[in-house]
């Protein structure tokens, strides 16, 4: 099976054509096609000879991601439900910049992007894992993921015509997404070569330009490979998905934790701020009578300012089939009350949890269930 083009670096793709006796500058403009003009075709890239476009198109596949279903209004958070091409599915989640938050009502965008079919760490309450780990993505299919949405909520047709639409001629073409958050479906640090792969190409200047510290790792807490990404040159930023601050509670709903205890990762996250010398983020989901009393916030305090982490409390999103529930705002408040009074920088996440705020991997759930019910 060839590679898809989008999963090479501009490097790569050089040597490639120094193979192919053909000039570095044709890489240039195709990576402009690629990457810029997002277009979906070789025969799109009309001032590329179409002799190399013939030799492209032998030695490379250029996949794009197949809508299944949107969710969502243009000024909301919109859900993508994505087939690739063995047919698996997968989403990726488009939050619109909280103008509240950012002072800034504009066309910024965070994109939430999965890098796995399913996952294979099984946390109870989430709905990625329940049908287990079929694969990992691909380079290109982590960053087709932010191609094709931009494709999606763009008023650029690039794509479709290989003309620029009047009024962006002056422009360039827009970017919609300009931050990224790995905390779609999949432990990301499970596909660690991929991902750092795909991210390292939305990061480029050739590529999608989205700055290193405008993209966030979330992981459940893989402390070999959070000590590897603090080896990395790019300063990318990384969240833990804590959800417990006692080894007690994470075993109960986070198996991972049996592999790599809090012990364990607490020191790799010290390890990671050595090399990196940087704030992290804990993700606290808050579930009803599980990790979201006062006792448990105390020790998420104390964690936290060892580990100078910023944390982000998120009422949990129900799942259809799993019994866990969010607790009442009151809860919440209170909790997040304590970690103020300790002098931790905490957030509380307030929107109402509606059907599609949901946690990523939902969509795909229902969508295969729903497909294999029929
Ligand atoms: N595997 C990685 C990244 C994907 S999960 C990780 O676990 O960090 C992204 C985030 O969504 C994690 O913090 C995860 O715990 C959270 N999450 C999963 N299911 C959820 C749910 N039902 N409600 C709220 N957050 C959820
Ligand atoms: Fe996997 Fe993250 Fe879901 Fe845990 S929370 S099952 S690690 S996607």
């Amino acid at each position: 099976m060839p590679t898809d083009i989008k999963s090479l670096s501009r490097d790569e793709l050089e040597t490639q054509f120094k193979g192919w006796n053909e000039s570095v500058y044709r890489v240039t403009q195709l990576l402009t096609w690629l990457y810029s003009r997002r277009v979906t075709s070789w025969d799109a890239m009309t001032n590329l000879p179409k002799a190399l476009r013939a030799k492209l198109a032998d030695a490379f596949l250029l996949q794009t991601l197949e809508l299944v279903r949107k969710q969502g209004a243009h000024d909301t958070t919109q859900k993508f439900l994505w087939r690739l091409r063995d047919h698996a599915l997968i989403e990726s989640v488009l939050i619109p910049a909280n103008p509240a938050l950012y002072g800034d009502a504009s066309d910024r965008h965070t994109l939430c992007i999965s890098t796995q079919v399913g996952c294979a760490y099984g946390c109870k309450f989430c709905a990625s894992g329940l049908d287990g780990w079929k694969r990992n993505l691909t380079p290109d299919e982590i960053v087709e993921q932010v191609l094709a949405v931009e494709r999606e909520v763009t008023s650029d047709k690039w794509h479709v015509t290989g003309k620029p639409v009047l009024s962006h001629v002056t422009r360039h073409v827009s970017r919609a997404v300009d931050n990224v958050v790995v905390m779609g479906m999949g432990e990301p640090l499970a596909n660690y070569e991929n991902l750092l792969k795909a991210l390292r190409i939305l990061n480029a200047p050739w590529g999608g330009g989205i700055g290193a510290r405008k993209i966030t790792i979330s992981t459940s807490g893989l402390a070999p490979q959070i000590r590897r990404l603090g080896g990395e040159p790019e300063q990318f930023r990384l969240a833990i998905s804590l959800h417990g601050a006692t080894d007690e509670v994470r075993n109960k709903i986070m198996p991972v934790n049996r592999r790599y205890p809090l012990k364990e990762l607490v020191v790799a996250c010290e390890d990671y701020q050595g090399q990196k010398g940087r704030m992290l983020t804990f993700e606290y989901i808050l579930i009803a009578g599980i990790n979201d009393s006062v006792e448990q916030a105390r020790p998420l305090a104390a964690l936290a300012k060892r580990l100078f982490a910023k944390v982000n409390l998120i009422p949990y999103n129900k799942v259809e089939g799993l019994s866990w529930e969010r607790p009442e705002e009151k809860v919440c408040e209170s909790f997040l009350a304590v970690l103020k009074k300790q002098k931790v920088p905490a957030t509380l996440r307030r929107e109402k949890g509606g059907d599609i705020d949901a946690a990523c991997g939902q969509l795909r759930l229902k969508t295969e269930r729903e497909l294999t019910s029929t």
